[in-house]
């Protein structure tokens, strides 16, 4: 059970599931938690509801959610409560027995959420109810509701100031769609005019060059990275503390002033090197995930990934602390299969419930999309957040030098063929032995030699066909299903292709690069 007391990181990942912050997401919880009134516009999809959700579960006492659509309402508080977390909701649509459950949980003081729907606060008994608890927050989603211009007006929302200033407690409100005119509604109706910290940044940064490669020799991708910016400061993430050290020990042969950070050193040891960084111009950090939270200096001009990042989110963190103070930096990302498949093994192997499983197996085929991407990086992050670019950024890798790519529908749908005529039941290895008419005991045992699609792909190497399901899975046709130890399983995008009626796009680059391995005859 999540407990007031604990860190906001902590309760990120203890309580939520997740790696990292999305973009905004991080400041509008400080600002919340540090009890500032706040109005927070993002995009749908963006993450708003954990802006408020873990703000709550810092605070001592209750927060109270006041949200138009039901649904949404019991959506949130199932999850909370299978998160461990102690929420009700007050609305139209409950039973009496909930109703009764939830005012005794009040009645206890044990309600960490309460949702309400805005009719509630018609009745005077609502309001009787929350002087009575101890109440720390008000959150308001879907704040533009309170704007009579708007046409989701819902007049209940004209109380929500009233009960602000009955409760004196903070009020944090958010919503998607707020033009000039909405937000000063909000402001003059919620907070009786008296200006909120208000986040509407857009999620872009624009002085932050964007690429990725994939791990040909990490260690001397990384020193060629770092020679061409010698005497910048810059920090390498890596995925292992073992790994930290070396490459910050093969860093300062190289010349370079650099020392490693990881959770595995002393507090005053980190404390030593967060300092000296902060400090210093030029320095490079080899660390873990775990440096960067306290890191607040503008003029870091490049941040390197030797491993893969755990996720999109976790990427535009990292990323995100280079050039704070809007001068160009540089970023660089290497991929490689091992790390992929070290990565689901970890998700699959975890404690997470299989949804979390699934989700998380989902957000790395995002990130390899990313990774693996055709077009502006910059577009293809900001989509993944809900956030529009118009136009190709001219601040990427794939803008500067387009990359090379292929038709591969007819290969795509031999791979889609083999794994629908197997059940959607194996992983890539065994579809692509038998692509490659594989005589193996596993094959014959399965009968799979005799299948249409054996040996139809010879064309090709191992290697080629894995960075084939790899690019698939990144542009997620092809999905790993957790409950049955990875089995690719076709999503609804893969289809038309199957069918013929639509065809793909891959980078021929990934594919050919990857020709070692042996070449099967037929
Ligand atoms: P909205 O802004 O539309 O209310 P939600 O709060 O429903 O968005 O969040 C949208 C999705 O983003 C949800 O599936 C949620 O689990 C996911 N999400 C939110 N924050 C994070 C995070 N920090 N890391 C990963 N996923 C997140
Ligand atoms: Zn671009």
């Amino acid at each position: 059970m999540a407990s007031a007391g604990q860190t906001p990181e902590g309760l990120l990942a203890s309580v939520f599931g997740f790696q990292a912050f999305r973009p905004g997401q991080e400041e509008i919880v400080r600002a919340v938690i540090a009890g500032r009134d706040t109005l927070a516009i993002m995009p749908t999809g963006g993450g708003k509801s954990l802006c408020f959700q873990l703000p709550a579960l810092c605070l001592p006492g209750l927060t109270v959610v006041i949200s138009p659509l039901i649904a949404l309402m019991r959506d949130q508080v199932r999850a909370l409560r299978e998160a461990g977390v102690e929420a009700g909701a007050l609305t139209s649509g409950n039973t009496e027995e909930e109703t009764e459950e939830v005012f005794a949980a009040l009645d206890a003081g044990r309600l960490k959420l309460l949702y309400m729907a805005p009719e509630r606060l018609a009745s005077g008994a609502a309001l009787a109810l929350l002087r009575r608890s101890k109440v720390a927050l008000i959150a308001v989603d879907e704040a533009h509701c309170v704007s009579q211009w708007g046409h989701d007006f819902r007049p209940d929302y004209l109380r929500i100031g009233e009960l602000k200033r009955a409760l004196g407690v903070p009020l944090a409100a958010f919503t998607a769609t707020a033009d000039e005119e909405t937000r000063a509604e909000i402001v003059a109706r919620l907070f009786e005019g008296r200006q909120p910290a208000e986040f509407l940044r857009g999620f872009d940064r624009p002085n932050i060059h964007l690429a990725f490669a994939p791990k040909d020799q990490p260690r001397r991708q990384i020193l060629d990275f770092a020679a061409q910016r010698k005497g910048q400061s810059g920090i390498v993430y890596c995925a292992s503390r073992a790994k930290t050290e070396a490459l910050a020990a093969a860093l300062r042969e190289a010349g370079h002033a650099a020392c490693h950070y990881h959770g595995g050193m002393e507090a005053e040891d980190r404390r030593l090197v967060e300092a000296r960084f902060q400090r210093e111009d030029g320095l490079i950090v080899v660390a873990t995930v775990a440096f960067g939270m306290g890191i607040d200096k503008p003029d870091i001009r490049w941040v390197a990934h030797a491993d893969l990042p755990k996720s999109i989110e976790a990427y535009y963190q990292e990323i995100g602390r280079a050039g704070r103070d809007g001068a160009p930096a540089e970023t660089f990302a290497l991929f490689g299969p091992d790390d992929i498949r070290l990565r689901r093994v970890q998700i699959d192997e975890g404690l997470a419930p299989p949804e979390r499983k699934a989700a998380d197996h989902g957000r790395l085929n995002a990130l390899l999309g990313l990774a693996e991407a055709i077009g502006c990086r910059r577009q293809q992050l900001l989509a993944y957040f809900g956030e529009t670019l118009a136009e190709p950024c001219g601040n990427c890798d794939l803008c500067d030098r387009p990359p090379e790519t292929f038709d591969a529908t007819e290969a795509v749908r031999k791979a889609l063929s083999a794994a629908l005529r197997t059940e959607e039941s194996y992983g890539a290895g065994h579809l692509i032995e038998i692509l490659l008419g594989q005589d193996t005991d596993k094959i014959r045992a399965r009968g799979h030699d005799r299948l249409p699609t054996f040996g139809v792909g010879c064309d090709m190497t191992r290697a080629q066909w894995q960075a084939l399901f790899r690019q698939m899975m990144g542009h997620d046709l092809l999905r790993p299903d957790a409950a049955r130890h990875g089995a690719l399983v076709m999503t609804r995008r893969a289809h038309p292709i199957l069918r013929g009626e639509e065809r793909i796009t891959l980078r021929s680059d990934l594919v050919k690069r990857a020709k070692s391995g042996p070449v099967v005859k037929a």
